[in-house]
């Protein structure tokens, strides 16, 4: 479904009435290709004194290629602010969060990126866990404040996994991460605190084998993708009804095809046989199959609540079961949910929808320790107002609203929670375990 919206505000009309007029100006997003450089200008790495990841962030920025000043210079745009918080033990030294970002904040290029990194508050106590906790309400804002296309983000760092942050600062400080804005990221928080390096960081899932259900459009075909152009042999499931366009995508990506329907009673069973006879096992879990049946609380049919917690929930459960039990996803597993924004905030007329969303979280918060014990992970995604299908069914206004109240002011695309997804099954994310980050350009509705 095209923007139009966004298509105007590009014309001569749209270029002299947007401003006048004060109407939203959606930027264009940079989008990831292969081999493009990174950022579009240097990195400036800051941070408050006595930090603990100076060392490994200069050693991190530095693998990854970017071109790292630690003092800013008048006649710079930065690609990206890198600040160090973790300094930071007391309310009053919230004051260095000013000193550096102040300077510079309005020096940042077009589709920029800040950074802030600080110590999980759960790890923190007394004055400094008060200190750390205050920085999303600084970095949240901040990307409310960034304009065209720029974003920012919060990472939390565990103690110990200072050496485990590569894979998340490669997929913040790249345009692999345009639609993700405003977000809290934990890292080494979910038992496994170190990482190693993929052989290739252009195909860190060679090798790998990654299950993306509902693969047959939208998302899950632009997940199967982007999984598949980071060297995965993908098994695309869908329901037989969309087989020949699960086909299509199977054969585009040189992946497989199974037509399964994920809440029949012996899907989980027929799975696990079909991923071990053909690939001795599964290394990336992708549950993206989704339904909605949108109807208020009191309109719902009972079929309607019932098929939205299945194929959104219940199904999913039942194969995670499976598939740990028989030992089907390999040590080092990745499992990842879709959620949505509407599992966090609630949405009138998705009850069911909303429930079985927040049940994903849920699914995530549960899994977490069960997975990290044999070095695996779960996390998920909440994607925001995404252009597929499912958006172009909805009423013109709802989906005028949907796109333009975020900080991005537009739709994001499949892409852009196909790219969350891929550094979640990055082998280098084993300490990314637990999260939910929200693909949402900063979307205004819930937190
Ligand atoms: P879509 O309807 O285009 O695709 C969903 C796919 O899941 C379809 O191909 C469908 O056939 C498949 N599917 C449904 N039931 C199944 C079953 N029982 N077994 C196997 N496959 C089944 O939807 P989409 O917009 O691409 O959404 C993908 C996921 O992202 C969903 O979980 C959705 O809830 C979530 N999501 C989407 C948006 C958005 O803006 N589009 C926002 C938030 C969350």
């Amino acid at each position: 479904m095209a923007d139009r919206y966004q298509q105007f505000t590009r014309t001569p009309v749209g270029k002299f009435l947007v401003p006048r007029l004060g109407l939203p100006n959606p930027p264009t997003l940079r989008r990831y290709r292969p081999g493009q450089p990174a950022l579009d200008g240097p990195a400036l790495l800051g941070g408050a004194p006595g930090g603990r990841l100076e060392k490994a962030l200069t050693t991190q920025l530095g693998a990854i290629g970017l071109d790292v000043r630690t003092v800013a210079a008048d006649d710079v745009r930065y690609g990206a602010l890198v600040f160090d918080a973790t300094g930071i033990t007391e309310p009053a030294g919230l004051r260095e969060l000013y000193r550096f970002f102040h300077p510079v904040i309005r020096r940042i290029a077009a589709n920029g990126r800040v950074v802030v990194l600080g110590t999980p508050p759960e790890q923190a106590q007394g004055r400094e866990r008060i200190a750390q906790r205050a920085l999303e309400g600084f970095t949240r804002s901040v990307g409310k404040e960034l304009k065209r296309g720029a974003t920012a983000q919060l990472g939390y760092v565990g103690e110990g996994a200072e050496d485990a942050t590569e894979s998340t600062l490669r997929f913040l400080l790249s345009a692999k991460s345009a639609f993700v804005d405003g977000q809290v990221i934990r890292i080494g928080t979910g038992g496994v605190t170190t990482a190693r390096a993929p052989e290739s960081w252009e195909k860190p899932l060679s090798g790998k084998v990654a299950l993306v259900t509902g693969a047959s459009r939208g998302i899950g075909a632009a997940i199967a993708e982007v999984l598949a152009r980071d060297g995965a042999h993908v098994v695309a499931l869908d329901i037989p009804a969309q087989g020949a366009d699960l086909s299509a995508v199977a054969n585009k990506i040189g992946g497989s095809a199974l037509q399964l329907d994920i809440t029949a009673a012996d899907a989980p069973a027929k799975l696990a046989e079909y991923l071990t006879q053909r690939h001795g096992g599964v290394d990336v879990v992708v549950h993206n199959a989704g339904i909605t049946r949108d109807k208020t609380l009191g309109n719902l049919s009972d079929s309607a609540w019932d098929a939205v917690l299945n194929v959104n929930l219940v199904a999913q459960l039942a194969v995670n079961d499976t598939l740990l039990a028989e030992k089907v996803l390999k040590k080092n597993g990745r499992i990842i949910g879709v959620s949505s924004i509407a599992g966090i905030a609630g949405n009138l007329g998705q009850t069911n929808y909303a429930t079985s969303k927040a049940g994903v979280i849920g699914m995530v918060n549960d899994g977490a320790p069960r997975l990290a014990e044999y070095g695996g992970t779960i996390n998920a995604v909440a994607p925001g107002f995404i252009e597929t299908k499912m958006t172009a069914a909805v009423p013109v206004v709802i989906r005028e609203v949907g796109r333009r109240l975020s900080s991005l002011a537009q739709g994001g695309l499949p892409v852009d929670v196909a790219e969350t997804i891929a550094w979640y099954a990055n082998p280098a994310s084993s300490a990314v375990n637990g999260n939910v980050v929200r693909v949402c350009g900063q979307a205004f509705l819930g937190a």
